[in-house]
């Protein structure tokens, strides 16, 4: 596996913070990744975090690294917001070091949480 930071992802997933998810999530403590060579044919991107243990040894707090597998890149601009926004909510209100699960983070709020991006990316001015 090779590993790329990814700014022009970081940049959109910025923009997304700002007006979904300003409340909880730390945007500098999240980082965006391009991953090479995965053999794993059915994932998109992932979303890797610190757990508490490892936080509390290392005196650190929590982190997230969103990671885009290639076929990331091969998606229209569309499905690709919504899979960062995917990833964004797999983040929980605590910022804590946990996930939040598919029950939650389902099509059907994906969905919402895009229309709601949509929306707020139009009367941002
Ligand atoms: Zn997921």
């Amino acid at each position: 596996m090779k590993y790329e930071s990814a700014l022009d992802l970081e940049e959109r997933m910025r923009e997304m913070v700002n007006l979904l998810f300003i409340n909880h999530i730390k945007i500098d403590r999240v980082k965006c990744l391009r991953s090479y060579g995965s053999r794993c044919r059915r994932t998109i991107a992932r979303v890797h975090t610190l757990g508490k243990a490892m936080q509390k040894g290392m005196e650190v707090g929590a982190f997230y690294t969103i990671e885009f597998l290639e076929k990331f890149d091969k998606l229209n601009k569309e499905e690709q917001d919504k899979v960062i926004i995917h990833e964004l909510m797999h983040i929980p209100k605590t910022f804590g070091g946990g996930f939040r699960q598919h029950d939650y983070v389902c099509d059907k709020n994906v969905e919402l949480m895009h229309e709601r991006f949509l929306n707020l990316k139009r009367t941002d001015f």
